[in-house]
C-alpha cells in the first residue's frame, strides 16, 4: 500500500476552486516533491494530508489513515517543518527541541539531532538569535524530534546560501536513508533534480505531469526540470 494516496482531491475556499480533482501516490521510502506554480493548490492538498483541512471531494490515505478523521493519530508519526515565525525569539534551541519531543510517543534523542543538525554549539542560544541557515536547521530537528515515518518538508532551503543548501540536501538524503518518507514542497528545480525521486508538478489545481524528474524532461523534451516545469505549466502572471 502506498504511504499516501490523494484520489480526486477537490478543494473551493467559496467560489474559488484551489484544487481541483488532485491525485497522486506516494511510496514508502521516496522523497517525492510537489512542485507548482504560485496558487496552484500545493499548500491546500498538503494541509488536507495532514487532516488541517477537510476536502470537498475525494479520498486521501496516510499511514493507512483519514488525516481528517485520524489526525491525533496521524500527528503522532508525522513530522512537519514549521515557518520558522513560529517559534517564540526567547525559547532556546535545546528547550524548543525537548519540548516538541514531550509531545510524542517515541521521540529522538535531542543529543543526537543537535549533533546531526549541526546545532550543539547553539544549543543554548535564544532562537531570535540565530542566523537564517540556523533557524532553518532548528526547523528541519523539529519535524525530526518525532521520530516520524513521514516528513512534510515546505521551503525547505528558502534564504540559504549555496553552503548551507547543499548541507540541507545531504542532511534530506540523511533522513531519507534513516528510512523517513520525506514529502518536499519546493520551487527550487535544482533542489527538486538533486532529491526527488519523483514529483508532482501542479498547476491551477490540477496535477499536470507526475514522475521522476528525467522523466518530466524527456516528456517536455527539455534539458533542465526547470524548462520541463515552464513548458508543463502556465504562467500564472
Ligand atoms: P504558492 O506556491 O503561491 O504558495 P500554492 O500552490 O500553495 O501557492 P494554495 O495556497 O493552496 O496554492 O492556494 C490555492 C488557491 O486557493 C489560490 O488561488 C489561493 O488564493 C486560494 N486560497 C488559499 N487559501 C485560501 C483561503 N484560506 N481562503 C481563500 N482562498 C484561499
Amino acid at each position: 500500500m502506498p504511504l499516501i494516496e490523494v484520489t480526486g482531491l477537490h478543494k473551493r475556499y467559496g467560489s474559488r476552486v484551489a484544487v481541483d480533482g488532485v491525485s497522486f501516490t506516494v511510496e514508502r521510502g521516496e522523497i517525492f516533491g510537489i512542485l507548482g506554480t504560485n496558487g496552484a493548490g500545493k499548500t491546500t492538498t498538503v494541509e488536507c494530508l495532514q487532516g488541517l483541512r477537510r476536502a470537498d471531494r475525494g479520498a486521501i490515505s496516510v499511514l493507512g489513515l483519514d488525516p481528517a478523521a485520524d489526525r491525533a493519530a496521524l500527528t503522532r508519526r508525522v513530522g512537519v517543518q514549521l515557518q520558522e515565525s513560529r517559534l517564540p525569539p526567547k525559547l532556546r534551541v535545546r528547550e524548543a527541541l525537548e519540548l516538541f519531543a514531550s509531545f510524542y510517543p517515541d521521540p529522538a534523542d535531542v543529543d543526537v539531532l543537535l549533533d546531526q543538525l549541526d546545532l550543539r554549539d547553539h544549543a543554548r542560544s535564544y532562537f531570535g538569535k540565530l542566523s537564517g541557515g540556523q533557524k532553518q536547521r532548528v526547523s528541519i530537528a523539529l519535524a525530526l524530534v518525532g521520530n516520524p515515518e513521514l516528513a512534510i518538508l515546505d521551503e525547505l532551503t528558502t534564504g540559504l546560501d549555496p553552503h548551507a543548501r547543499r548541507e540541507t540536501w545531504r542532511l534530506v538524503e540523511g533522513v531519507r536513508a534513516a528510512g523517513v518518507t520525506v514529502l518536499l514542497v519546493t520551487h527550487f528545480m535544482d533542489e527538486a533534480e538533486r532529491l526527488c525521486d519523483r514529483v508532482a508538478i501542479f498547476d491551477a489545481g490540477r496535477v499536470v505531469a507526475t514522475g521522476t524528474p528525467a522523466e518530466l524532461r524527456a516528456t517536455a523534451g527539455a534539458s533542465t526540470l526547470d524548462d520541463a516545469f515552464v513548458s508543463l505549466t502556465r504562467s500564472t502572471l
